[in-house]
């Protein structure tokens, strides 16, 4: 069986390698002058490339579509991913959350082995080869048309990534792919990325981080996420783990115009009433001095004159001078600093895409098209996404495999 992989990424590299492993004779084309562009970037250069959980907790953090993944990550569990990798000669570490990261901290490493161990197998590297088309004759699949001419094969495999980070590639070209074969692509939206703001004094805070803070997510009014963690202001907007997570959650509800909103918990540990107490105590102690020298100890310093602004408060009056009425004011806004989302940041700055090729119409024990014979697809083209925490890369590393591995059958 003569085999084409479109895409060198995580999902094409897993992929041509399980081809090969079944004796395939495999060509990989990768758009770039390198492989693997994108994991160079994951993980802050460090990649994540796995979480060493068990498949049941795997699924548990796959946000869209988990039921079409039972078999390929039973295919290549996480545990089995790890093994993988050592075995190649990547040593592997597990940190916080059950994260693995090559020991070496290096991203590079992670391509750097498939590469050697693609090249070892005998796969054909083709790079600066950015595929065009797909050719297909009666429901069954003839070749490639590419940037450097058409290309014959039993079948291909579709690992052409999603919108995020449109720079190392991955400008939606197998969406187009997908649509001329009849196949209907799920509307794609960014995840894993920032939320803006209405509010613009969170500029003023651009570069805090909030650790252990709590956090509520409201839609339309009604309180639908609760979580604890942490949280960065940015210049428009907020990012961090938290802000992440509910950004995969509620994409769908911020593109339909919802009305989202975000309620911070600065003192999660604290009751209002202990807060309260807390603030009554360090006014009575400061009791001549100006609000805005005060409460440098119960808030970081950059969002002090933002916390009274909301309370409105006037930052020169003096401790003592300081109602209940206003003094109840900061106290709710330190339990629940209010802001309003407006948009999701932009794929140039997502993680992920959400959305994709149906799971509907792919087989899911062998990432068969349903629509085109010997057409496959793996990784971040389907409709299928995660959390943060590695399970991203293991989708397309499990679904790579599944695609690969059901060649030559
Ligand atoms: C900043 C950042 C950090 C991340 N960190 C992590 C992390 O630590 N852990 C984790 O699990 N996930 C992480 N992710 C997500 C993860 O990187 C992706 O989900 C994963 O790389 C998707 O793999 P893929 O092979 O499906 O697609 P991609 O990695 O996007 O690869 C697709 C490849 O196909 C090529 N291609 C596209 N079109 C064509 C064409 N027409 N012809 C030829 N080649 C083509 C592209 O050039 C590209 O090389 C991160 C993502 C980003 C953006």
């Amino acid at each position: 069986m003569k085999i084409i992989v479109i895409g060198g990424g995580a999902a094409g590299l897993m992929a041509a390698y399980s081809a090969a492993l079944e004796g395939c004779e495999v060509l990989l084309l990768e758009r770039n002058e390198k492989l693997g562009k994108k994991i160079y970037i994951t993980g802050k250069g460090r990649c994540n490339l796995a979480n060493y959980c068990s498949e049941e907790d795997f699924l548990k953090n796959v946000v869209s579509n988990p039921k079409f993944l039972y078999s390929s990550i039973h295919r290549l569990s996480p545990y089995e991913t790890v093994d993988f990798f050592n075995n190649l000669g990547l040593t592997t570490k597990v940190e916080r959350g059950n994260r693995v990261f090559p020991e070496s901290d290096h991203a590079s490493d992670v391509t750097k082995v498939l590469e050697k161990a693609l090249k070892n197998i005998g796969v054909r590297i083709e790079l600066n080869t950015r595929v065009k088309n797909i050719k297909q004759d009666n429901g069954k699949f003839t070749g490639v048309e590419t940037n450097k001419g058409d290309y014959t094969a039993d079948a291909c495999i579709i690992a052409t990534g999603g919108l995020s980070y449109p720079s190392t590639g991955s400008t939606g070209d197998g969406y187009e792919f997908a649509l001329s074969l009849g196949h209907t692509i799920v509307p794609t939206l960014p995840s894993l990325v920032g939320l803006k703001t209405k509010e613009s004094y969170v500029r003023d805070m651009e570069g805090l981080s909030l650790k252990n803070i709590g956090l509520k997510c409201l839609i339309d009014g009604k309180e639908k996420y609760k979580d604890m963690g942490e949280l960065l202001f940015t210049h428009n907007g907020v990012s961090g783990p938290l802000i992440l997570t509910v950004s995969s959650y509620f994409a769908k509800d911020i593109e339909a115009g919802k009305k989202m909103g975000l309620l911070i918990d600065l003192k999660p540990a604290l009751s209002t009433e202990a807060l309260d107490a807390r603030v009554i105590k360090d006014f009575a102690a400061n009791s001549n001095k100006a609000v805005k020298n005060i409460l440098g100890g119960l808030l970081p310093s950059s969002m002090v004159p933002v916390m009274i602004d909301v309370s409105e408060i006037d930052p020169e009056k003096k401790a003592n001078s300081v109602t209940a009425e206003e003094r109840k004011r900061l106290v709710k806004n330190i339990k629940g600093f209010s802001l309003t989302v407006v948009r999701s940041g932009d794929f140039s700055e997502a993680v992920v895409t959400k959305g994709g090729v149906s799971t509907k119409e792919i087989n899911p024990r062998t990432m068969e098209s349903l629509k085109c014979q010997g057409v496959y697809f793996a990784g971040e083209v389907i409709d299928v996404d995660a959390l943060t925490g590695g399970y991203n890369l293991q989708i397309a590393w499990s679904t790579g495999y599944t695609a690969g591995a059901n060649q030559n059958i």
